[in-house]
């Protein structure tokens, strides 16, 4: 084994009762509420992070990115975001309140450690996991005994981008939004951006006042009523996911409502006529686009603003069985590994558990389960 990080005078042979993979919003919610269920930091918890530095995703959004919801309605448990000098706050507002998170409560952190496995330590099913990272810079590798795993890693180390016919064979620039820093690579250029959520949005609007945009979309995009911005979104994802719990007709998702939340650099573009998408493409040329009429569109740079998946690798050793994209679950817990939780990815593990203020919930539920399992009083009212 290697050696274990930690304070002095914690024993490094003893198992722990819980490893978090993970300290963006989704592992910091799950390390407050155990916190807050009595399990002593770096004694019966730690939190491993492959980030050198505190903040999650929010650390590589590009520059100009802004929240879709004001701070009050994008805040962890516990402690409100503070207000900021605008509405919508930019992704290193939410960086510094992840940091200042993470010692305000004193929560066992350790940064630049990449986990590459979770595996059984043995044949007891109910004995312990072992999770192992990969040596860095600073850092030896080290590996973990727990009795329990959180996995909290979101979906920005995994971009996606879907196959098209001929993408292989294009002479231009494919970038993913995951690359995105700002419109200046991509100034007076032919730029066909794919999407239509509202990342795509955002950067179109961005991108168009520096280059040429075509912009295509598997369905005509929604737009939310200006007036209204990220917060019912939430109240949207949380009523649907009441329904189906409770057996009652799909009322839909956030999509029958609009997709898009009109911020004011995506008012702007609407008001410059650039928010007209085109249907999708059927093929990529080396020069460009091509629609199944035989219309097409010459093209410089490609940019995928198609989303993310759960980014996982670490958990292929446990062989879980699969619900589509992601392993299958009840509620957070893993239904082939109930040792396991995962935390944050989406609807799947709890309603708009993939944002600020839904994450919450989610992770005082998990710790709930956790504290059951390894007869812990529970969570105590503050
Ligand atoms: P992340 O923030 O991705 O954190 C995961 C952490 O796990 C990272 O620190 C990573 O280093 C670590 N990690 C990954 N793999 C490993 C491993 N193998 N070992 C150890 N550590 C690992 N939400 C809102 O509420 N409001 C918004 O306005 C909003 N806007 C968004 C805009 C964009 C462009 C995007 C992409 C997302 C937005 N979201 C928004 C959604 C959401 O809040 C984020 O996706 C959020 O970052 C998810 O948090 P997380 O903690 O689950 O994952």
């Amino acid at each position: 084994m290697g050696s274990r990080p930690g304070p002095p005078g914690v024993d490094p042979e003893r198992p722990l009762d819980v490893v978090v993979i993970g300290a963006g919003q989704s592992g910091l919610a799950v390390a407050y509420y155990l916190r807050r269920a009595g399990f002593a930091p770096h004694r019966d918890v730690v939190v491993l992070d492959a980030n050198e530095r505190p903040g999650g995703a929010w650390q590589h959004l590009w520059p100009s990115m802004r929240l879709f919801s004001p701070p009050s309605f994008s805040s962890l448990p516990g402690w409100m975001m503070p207000a900021a000098d605008t509405d919508y706050p930019p992704a290193t507002h939410v960086v510094d309140y992840l940091a200042r998170y993470e010692q305000r409560y004193d929560l066992p952190v350790l940064h630049g450690h990449p986990v590459t496995s979770v595996t059984r330590a043995d044949d007891d099913l109910s004995g312990l996991l072992l999770v192992s990272t990969a040596g860095a810079a600073d850092h030896p590798a080290s590996s973990w005994h727990a009795r329990t795993v959180v996995s909290a890693t979101g979906t920005w180390g995994r971009p996606f981008v879907p196959r098209y016919p001929g993408i292989e064979s294009f002479a231009g620039r494919q970038w993913h939004s995951a690359d995105y820093r700002g419109p200046e690579p991509y100034a007076g250029r032919r730029v066909v951006i794919v999407g239509g959520g509202n990342t795509a949005a955002q950067l179109l609007a961005e991108i168009s006042l520096v280059a040429e945009t075509t912009w295509v979309t598997l369905r005509p995009p929604k737009f939310l009523p200006d007036d209204v911005d990220g917060r019912v979104l939430f109240d949207v994802a949380t009523a649907r996911r009441r329904a189906l719990d409770a057996g009652e007709r799909d009322p839909g998702g956030v999509a029958g409502l609009g997709d898009v939340v009109m911020v004011e650099s995506v008012r702007d573009a609407r008001d410059r006529r650039v928010l007209e998408a085109e249907a999708m493409f059927e093929r990529i040329t080396p020069t460009g686009i091509e629609w199944g009429d035989g219309s097409s569109q010459e093209a410089d740079v490609i940019l995928w603003c198609t989303g993310f998946r759960p980014d996982l690798p670490h958990l292929a050793p446990l062989g879980l069985r699969r619900d589509g994209t992601h392993p299958a679950t009840t509620g957070t817990q893993a239904i082939d590994e109930p040792r396991l939780h995962l935390v944050g990815y989406g609807d799947w593990t709890g309603p708009a558990s993939a944002t600020l203020i839904g994450v919450g919930r989610t992770a005082r539920e998990a710790v709930r389960e956790i504290a059951t399992d390894l007869a812990r009083p529970g969570i105590t009212p503050r």
